[in-house]
């Protein structure tokens, strides 16, 4: 880290983050390669096609897809690769667009699917000007729901792998891929935070789209992967809705050094060094009352694992959405992983933290814990209220 915190000086909170890679946070830390490529490039012209056309073969050779380019989101990618569905290469149709007039518009996707990731994914697909044809029930899909669905207005059909999705009842790629290409059908799949960048191409997808922001380490942006005409088809779209999501030339080639620097991570080097995190946060939890550590594997198998720290408010004499509370309160201000906090536990995501920050997560657990254990009741407000000041707080912005 720099010596002179520029958040000090803006007057904004030195957050530490152990809840996972979070638009909300900054996303993650963006590798010392992307931001050499990005000051280098900052102060140049150059011509933007071009650019694109040197980051195209290095997405193919990371991902095996034909072709590549980068945009200003995951959810960007989102929407542009399904108007490249609906529009092809028509320039004219492509200015048109949200206006689907005369060209196939509904996107086949499974309920279980329908999730938010800070903004709903049925609402990507919308805003291209398509229809969302949402198929099946949360937690149980079959072939037959998909195939029921397509007909000679199905422009394409969206997969989603996250977390976030329901993990089980659903149709799994391979068939779902198969389904719709048995019917002409292309297949989108959003794998914002995915660290592998081959095997949903290898599973079906004809385009895979990734958030160079995440595990990667690049500047805010979005990967785009796939099939050389169905990318080119996406690309396009910068001449329509695509402008508003365009990206500069400076995320452009951070992201192709992240890539390049993804190549070459040492992976085992930082995952036993997540490890190492995980456990001082466990041997600091345990046979405290109430407190339950156990070290979970990342939901969608990435090489990752989490901490969960299940609480027993009885015992511990707090919820654990009290507990993330305080911390986030505290100096210096610590974020976890708390979007199940209802059940009374929360996650310490390891990735992206700097080196001694685990101390400082460690201490602090200890610190909120023993105030908590030395209080009289137990401090539990009420979750409603919680999440009511959260939006409260959003609707007065900026005060
Ligand atoms: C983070 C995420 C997104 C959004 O990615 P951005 O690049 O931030 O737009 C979309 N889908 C899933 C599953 C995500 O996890």
């Amino acid at each position: 880290m720099p010596d002179r915190d520029i958040r000090e000086a803006l007057g904004l909170r030195p957050v530490i983050n152990v809840s996972g890679t979070m638009t909300s946070l900054g996303a993650s830390i963006v590798v010392p390669e992307a931001i050499a490529a990005m000051t280098g490039i900052l102060p140049q012209f150059v011509e933007i096609n071009d650019l694109q056309r040197k980051v195209s073969p290095v997405i193919a050779r990371l991902t095996g897809a034909e072709a590549g380019f980068i945009t200003a989101s995951c959810s960007a990618g989102i929407s542009l690769a399904i108007a490249g569905t609906m529009t092809g290469s028509d320039l004219a149709a492509i200015e048109r667009l949200p206006d689907t007039t005369g060209l196939k518009n509904e996107v086949i996707l499974q309920m279980g699917h329908v999730v938010s990731y800070g903004a709903p994914v049925d609402q990507a697909i919308r805003l291209a000007g398509a229809k969302p044809v949402i198929v099946g029930q949360a937690t149980s899909a079959y072939r037959y729901h998909i195939e029921g669905a397509i007909n000679e207005r199905t422009a394409c059909a969206v997969y989603v792998v996250s977390h976030h999705v329901v993990q089980y009842g659903l149709v799994g790629l391979r068939e779902f891929a198969e389904v719709c290409h048995s019917k002409g059908v292309p297949v989108i799949v959003d794998a914002a935070s995915e660290y592998d960048l081959r095997i949903f191409l290898d599973e079906g997808a004809d385009i895979v789209l990734y958030s160079g922001h995440k595990f990667l380490g690049g500047p805010t942006s979005g990967i785009v992967a796939g099939k050389k005409e169905m990318v080119r088809n996406t690309f396009l779209q910068n001449l329509g809705i695509g402008r508003g999501m365009k990206v500069g030339k400076e995320s452009m080639l951070g992201v192709m050094a992240a890539l390049q620097a993804w190549e070459t991570r040492d992976h085992a080097g930082i995952r036993e060094r997540e490890t190492g995190y995980l456990n001082l946060w466990r041997e600091t939890l345990d046979g405290r009352p109430g407190i339950k550590p156990v070290i979970e594997a990342d939901p969608t198998n990435n090489p990752l694992d989490r901490l969960r720290v299940n609480i027993d408010p009885q015992e511990a004499h707090i919820t654990a959405w009290d507990l993330a509370d305080a911390l986030a309160r505290g100096a210096p201000p610590i974020i976890v992983r708390d979007h199940e906090a209802e059940h009374n536990y929360f996650y310490l995501d390891p990735c992206n933290l700097h080196p001694g920050q685990e101390k400082i997560v460690a201490s602090r657990l200890a610190e909120e814990l023993d105030k908590a254990r030395a209080s009289n009741e137990i401090i539990a407000t009420s979750l409603a209220e919680r999440n009511a000041r959260r939006f409260a707080g959003l609707l007065r912005w900026p005060d």
